[in-house]
């Protein structure tokens, strides 16, 4: 199957402005506090860079590596490839992450942060999917909501390529 970038859905200034906007609620909210970012790679990486360029807050930032898959039953298996390297005990985690689509990801990296002392823990991702959800999670800080399609760009991929589009687009199977 071959995949091209079909229409663009948010360019560059738009995830931009929003980013800033998230940004800035994400300073009020956590006002007086110190912030410890983690952003879920790959996939997060250019949307991380862009919110953390706005937040005015002490913050340290870390990535992990989830994979997740769905099994033959309704669950899916996440599993941790690549930890964070730093100590969340009694810190303010703020995941970073490209999208929510079923929602397995981050409800497997919620459990993981809460168990490991974390102070709080919260989502920020640039993309959900509501219609897509098999567990209930909602982003406390999201960019964008979108209809169930398959985009890339912007830090998305489709098996590894696209990740490099200065847009989010939505991809469309030839
Ligand atoms: P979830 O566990 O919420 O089902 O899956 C989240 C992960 O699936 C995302 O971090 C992303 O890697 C992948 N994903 C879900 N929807 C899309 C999409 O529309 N485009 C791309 N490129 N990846 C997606």
């Amino acid at each position: 199957m071959d995949v091209t970038v079909g229409r663009v859905l948010f360019s560059e200034e738009e995830i931009r402005n929003k980013a800033k906007e998230v940004a800035e609620q994400i300073n009020e909210d956590y006002k007086g506090e110190s912030l410890y970012l983690v952003g879920t790679l790959r996939g997060a990486l250019v949307w991380m860079a862009d919110i953390m360029k706005n937040i005015t807050l002490d913050t340290e930032i870390d990535f992990i590596v989830a994979s997740s898959y769905q099994g033959t039953d309704s669950t899916g298996v996440v599993t941790v490839k690549k930890d964070i390297e730093g100590d969340v005990t009694g810190k303010n985690v703020l995941i970073i992450e490209d999208i929510v689509d079923t929602g397995f990801t981050l409800s497997k990296l919620l459990e993981y942060f809460r168990g490991r002392g974390a102070k709080s823990v919260e989502i920020c991702s640039m993309l959900s999917k509501p219609s897509r959800r098999k567990v209930d999670i909602d982003p406390k800080y999201n960019g964008f909501v979108i209809d169930d399609m398959f985009v890339i760009g912007y830090g998305l991929d489709y098996e590894q390529k696209f990740r490099n589009l200065p847009f989010v687009g939505i991809a469309e199977l030839k």
